[in-house]
């Protein structure tokens, strides 16, 4: 996942972006054979175990964004998933197919319908911010009986389809 602190092409990339760890991209990360639960948990991962396979939700607890630039508290030690997952802007930045201000700009541009998406939930109802995004929406989209669906749930619902078209289109890997 996100590169360190290095001012390296990928890095800058990674620093702009940190959809993977911050609940965009991926609900829940799981660990992999050579993965240390204990380490990590010691390291501040909040681990849960469900029929044997340990995980953790995101946004991810060693997530930090500061002054923009997003970075991973315990990037020498973070777990297998993270060190193997590049997702397309970065793979075709590392490859030479896509140059750094093209995939720069699709970063800002996913980034932009993201803070779309968090304005219109904030207008919408209070959601748990220790989820991810799709789930957040989801949530906010799931009206008790009785209440009718407004103008903002019909924003808030074309915003998240057009996020995630550009994230499967741009980022998502099968
Ligand atoms: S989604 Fe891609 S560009 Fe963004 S932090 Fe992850 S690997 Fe880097
Ligand atoms: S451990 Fe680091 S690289 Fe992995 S999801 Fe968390 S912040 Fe991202």
């Amino acid at each position: 996942m996100v590169a360190d602190l290095a001012d390296t092409p990928s890095a800058r990339l990674c620093g702009s972006c940190g959809m993977c760890c911050d609940g965009v991209l991926f609900h829940a990360v799981e660990l992999q054979k050579g993965d240390n639960p204990r380490q990590l948990a010691s390291l501040g991962l909040k681990l849960r175990s469900k029929k044997g396979v340990s995980s953790f939700l995101q946004p991810c607890s060693a997530h930090r964004e500061e002054g923009g630039r997003c970075s991973c508290s315990i990037y020498d030690q973070r777990p297998q998933r993270c060190k193997n997952f590049d997702c397309q802007q970065l793979r075709g930045l590392l490859s030479g197919t896509i140059a750094e201000d093209l995939a720069l700009e699709r970063v800002q541009q996913a980034r932009t319908q993201v803070e779309r998406v968090l304005g219109l939930l904030d207008r919408i109802s209070p959601t748990n911010p220790n989820r991810s995004l799709a789930h957040r929406v989801a949530n906010a989209l799931t009206l008790p009986p009785g209440v009718e669906r407004g103008a903002p749930h019909e924003e808030l619902e074309t915003a998240m389809k057009g996020l995630e078209s550009l994230l499967q289109k741009e980022f998502r890997v099968s």
